[in-house]
Parts: C-alpha cells; structure tokens; sequence
C-alpha cells in the first residue's frame, strides 16, 4: 500500500494515534456517563491550555472556528457599537466583516497592503492611535493570521485593551496550543480556536474560553445573538457537563467530544505545562526555518518578530509558482498554497504545529519534499544541508 501523504498544511493537520482511536469509536449518548465524564473533564482542561482563570468559561461546541468567530462577534457585540479590528490578514477581514453584519462601527487598523511583496501587522502602538479616537467597545485581532503567517503581539494588545476599558477577542485558530497565550495574566477577554489545528483533533468543534466580564457584557446586551451562538443557551450546559451532570439544549458531537479529551490529556493530563508544548512549537519553528534559509527561501512576514510558530508563509523563489505545491504533494507531502487576497500567487504555506512535532523524520520528510520539488522545478538548492541545518537546531535547543 502506498505510503499515506504528510499532511503539512497549516490545518487540518497531522493528528496522534489516540485522537484518532478515540474519534473513530461507536458514538456514544450524549448523556452517557463515560460521555459526561470526558466533555467534563475535556472543558476542565481547557482552562489549563487556555491558561485562564477559574472564574473563566469554556464552550465547545459543534462547527468550526468560524462558528465560534460569530459566537465571540454575536455576544459581545450589538448593532451600533465601535469596534476595532487589528487587521493582519485574510482572517482578520473575515472578522471585521461579520462585525459589520452585526450593525457595528468598523475602524480597521491595516497592515502593510503587501506592494512590496512582504507582509508587516500594525503595530500596537498604531493600534492605540486608533483606540484614541472613539469610545470602542472591542477589540479583536488574529493571533495568528493563517494567510500571511503573521503573529501579532497579543499581550501588549491586551494590555492596551486593559488600559483603555475595551472588551478583547482574539482569534487564535492558527495560535491556540501552538503560540504562548496567557489568557488569565493578559487579561484578556475571548480567546478562541478550531479544532483542527494546535489542538490536535480532526475539523468539526470550536472552542472558546471568555472571560467573567465578557459573560457580564452579554448579559447586558439589548439584541440577543442568534439562538444557536447565544452563551445564556450554552453556559448551563458547559457548567452542567463541568459538574458531571447531563444537560441539553443542541446535540454535541460526541466523538470529537470524547477525542478532545484525549488530545487535551495528552498536552497537559498528569500536571503537563503549557510551557513544554510552547517550546516545542518555538524550536521546531526555528528548526523549518533554518531549513527554509539554507534552501534559499524567504518568509512573507517582513518582521522577524511577527513570524509565527504554527506555520511558514514562505515566498516563491525567482522562476517558482504554483505548480510548486503539485510537485511536493508528488513526494508525499501536502502543503497548502496562498490565501492573502492581493498576494496569493506568490507564496505557500507550511504548517507545523501539534503531533508532528514529535516526529522530527516527519519534519525532515517535509524539508525533503520542498527541497526535491524546488530542485525538479529549476531552482537549484541542497536538500541535505537543508535537513542538516533543521536537525542542528532541534539538536542545539535539545539540550
Ligand atoms: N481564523 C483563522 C486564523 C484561521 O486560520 C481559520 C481557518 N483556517 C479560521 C479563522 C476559520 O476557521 P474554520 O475554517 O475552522 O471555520
């Protein structure tokens, strides 16, 4: 049987063995007691990877992280609110969309439009410019913006959020589990992710954790957000399930249920810390790049400081396109291509995040992959050195 491909796109993303045991199971009842016992104990450990406090909310939830972007949007948010969105990307504009489709006042705070071919987040002093300007309710911004592989920084923007008395959400779908967060110390107020990244577990769930004074500005809302996403349908049940009790208002998925609480076990069952999982998503970061560097490649993002952990947006070299990503998948790997709107056509996009980090053969399989298909399509570069360079970073951080 052939060899199944590496699945290296920044999510869905390679998951571990338990995951996918757990997830292929007979599904169970949702009021089950094995069942209770798991989403319990699963919405118990998200406050640990979430690093929030104990006076802070979990949801989990069937969808995606779209879902939850809307569920954040939809509870914190009323028609003719201000709003600002931190734009670093693809995501970003989804955010701000469906801010306006709630009735709020949008001020974008932009990155660089990409005309020189390398993408820059704004900046949080920029950001509070702008913060100056109007009485803002919220403040939202992608921790990771998949499409330019830029990482924002989350804690002076939580701070400034903090400073300023404005609400915070952070999209972390390409971030949570991968990119340190302090949701509790930052102070910040919904962080929300998929299921089918850092977190390990195929797509299907999103996961939010919001903080007691974003429950309390639902609550004080005068238009209610569509029943589905409303946290007053859902907080009984997340407190239930927490209590060991069974409860119901929409059916849970229960068999990405139940290999959430696998996956979450593994990250920080018998007292794990996050710090571990942080390191690891650093050093491997550094490791692919080292790789990237020596095959002559360079990232989207301009900044050194705004490159993500989870994931390399690296730009076609001189002669390279798209047919790139067909020549990898060739050698068993699948990447992913461009999402930026303006800049798509000259990059790709490789996901390291999760399982696979614990395989460093898979990593090198991956380095391979680029390396082989660059050479096959004219641009000539040593794969070996490539894997050599990624191998003496794993090793140097190793000890
Ligand atoms: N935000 C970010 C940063 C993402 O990467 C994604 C998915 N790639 C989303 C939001 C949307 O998540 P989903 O596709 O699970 O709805």
């Amino acid at each position: 049987m052939p060899k199944r491909p590496l699945l290296m796109i920044p999510g869905p993303i390679e998951v571990s063995r338990g995951v996918v045991a757990a997830a292929a199971k007979h599904p169970s009842s949702h009021v089950a007691p094995g069942f209770i016992e798991a989403m319990g104990r699963a919405l118990e450990n998200m406050r640990r990877v979430w690093l929030a406090g104990a006076d802070s909310q979990p949801f989990a939830l069937a969808g995606s992280g779209t879902t939850v972007m809307d569920m954040a949007v939809h509870n914190l948010v009323e028609p003719g609110d201000q709003v600002l969105v931190v734009n670093s990307g693809y995501f970003s504009d989804r955010m701000a969309e469906m801010m306006r489709r709630r009735g709020a006042h949008v001020t974008e705070v932009k990155g660089s439009d990409g005309s020189d071919g390398f993408f820059v987040a704004p900046t949080v002093s920029d950001v509070e410019a702008a913060l100056g300007g109007r009485n803002f309710k919220v403040l939202a911004a992608t921790h990771v913006d998949t499409s330019t592989g830029v990482l924002v920084d989350a804690k002076g923007l939580c701070r400034l959020a903090e400073k300023h008395g404005v609400l915070s959400i952070f999209d972390g779908v390409c971030a949570t589990a991968g990119e340190r967060f302090e949701m509790s110390s930052w102070g910040a107020d919904v962080y929300l992710t998929a299921s089918q990244k850092a977190v390990g577990l195929p797509p299907g769930l999103g996961l939010m954790v919001a903080s007691a004074r974003a429950l309390e500005a639902r609550s004080a809302l005068s238009v209610a957000p569509p029943m589905s996403l409303d946290w007053q349908q859902w907080l009984p049940i997340m407190k239930a399930y927490e209590n060991r009790s069974p409860s119901y208002f929409a059916t849970p998925a229960t068999s990405l249920m139940a290999a959430l609480d696998v996956a979450l076990n593994e990250m920080v069952g018998d007292g794990k810390s996050m710090d571990a999982v942080f390191s690891l998503h650093k050093r491997s970061a550094e490791a692919m790049r080292a790789a990237w560097q020596v095959l002559g490649l360079e990232l989207l993002p301009k900044v050194p400081a705004e490159v993500a952990h989870t994931l390399s947006a690296i730009r076609f070299p001189q002669g390279i396109d798209g047919q790139l990503m067909g020549a990898i998948a060739q050698r068993g790997v699948i990447v992913a291509g461009g999402l930026h709107p303006k800049l798509k056509a000259s990059y790709f996009r490789v996901g390291h995040m999760g399982d696979v980090l614990l395989r460093p053969q898979d990593l090198e399989r991956t380095v391979r992959a680029v390396g082989e298909a660059l050479n096959a399509l004219g641009h000539k570069c040593d794969t070996d050195m490539a894997a050599q360079a990624m191998y003496e970073i794993l090793r140097k951080t190793d000890r």
